[in-house]
């Protein structure tokens, strides 16, 4: 019988976030592979996890998974790990998962830290729908095509970045980018973990004294243009708009208030005042 596949997310910088599911899985498997097995060693020290280590990362991992997936057709179960957060996110994964997939091999995830989402999540900006790109390309043609597609994203955009780019991604992301919110969420669950809001002109004066590791997150196009075209016409052009779109009284009150930031209230009290 074949062996299992387990995804394991590790920790971002807090080892209280190592799940219980998590030190179970890493102590019952038969191997681990790890991107950085040196890395990986404390983390299992730390937890006392004794278990044979392979290396497993974006170079090798073409070589390896061959090696891994017989391992498991032997009917091991293994771990895959990386060097923090949760493994196939800009991290070695999704070639081994694809590979057990189509070799019938059960793949099962231990969810845990991902800093992406923990950033979104404390953000501020729209959680409802984004779109995670990654790094951003280095080649320069493939780097502008995708500064073009984040320039026309509408959801909330969020990007990973080395400390030491920060400032360089930033200049380039403000040739695409009229005046957008943007969030840097930095050091997450470390002890000088920071949320720095406000304009890419603002973040840029910032940016090349910020240290440790780094996210960027950016208000989608369409909240910008929506907000700002609301906001500059006239509370009955306002109300219009929503009634248009077939809103009760209710509603376009409720809507309004949002897309100004005030109380329903102030706004129901400013129609009954022009009356
Ligand atoms: N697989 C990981 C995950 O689940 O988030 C991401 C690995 S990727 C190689 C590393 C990048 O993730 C960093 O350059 C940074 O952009 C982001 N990152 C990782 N840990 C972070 C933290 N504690 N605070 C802020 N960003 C972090």
């Amino acid at each position: 019988m074949n062996g299992k596949l387990y995804i394991v997310a590790t920790p971002i910088g807090n080892l209280e976030d190592m799940t219980l599911r998590a030190i179970r899985i890493l102590k019952e498997v038969d191997l681990i592979a790890a991107e950085d097995t040196r890395n990986t060693l404390k983390l299992l020290n730390y937890f006392e996890i004794k278990k044979p280590l392979v290396s497993y990362h974006r170079h090798n991992e073409d070589i390896k998974k061959d090696n891994i997936i017989q391992k498991l057709k032997e009917g091991k179960n293994i771990a895959i790990v990386s060097d923090a957060g949760t493994p196939g996110i800009s991290d070695p994964g999704q070639v081994i998962v694809k590979e057990a997939i189509n070799e019938n091999i059960e793949v099962i995830p231990i969810p845990g830290a991902c800093a992406a989402i923990n950033a979104l999540i404390c953000s501020g900006l729209d959680t409802k729908e984004f779109t995670f790109f990654g790094f951003l390309p280095l080649n320069k043609k493939l780097r502008k095509e995708k500064l073009e597609e984040i320039e026309n994203e509408t959801k909330t955009i969020i990007i990973y970045e080395a400390p030491h780019k920060l400032e360089n991604t930033l200049r380039d992301l403000k040739e695409f980018l009229n005046e957008r919110k943007v969030v840097i969420a930095r050091e997450l669950t470390k002890i000088h973990e920071e949320f720095i809001r406000g304009s890419i002109d603002e973040i840029i004066d910032r940016a090349k004294y910020l240290k440790g590791e780094i996210i960027i997150l950016i208000e989608g196009a369409h909240v910008q243009k929506k907000e700002n075209y609301l906001n500059s016409i006239s509370l009955e052009d306002h109300y219009k708009y929503y009634q248009n779109q077939g809103l009760n009284k209710k509603d376009i009150i409720k809507k309004i208030a949002k897309d100004r930031e005030v109380s329903k209230n102030e706004i129901y009290i400013k129609f009954i005042e022009k009356k």
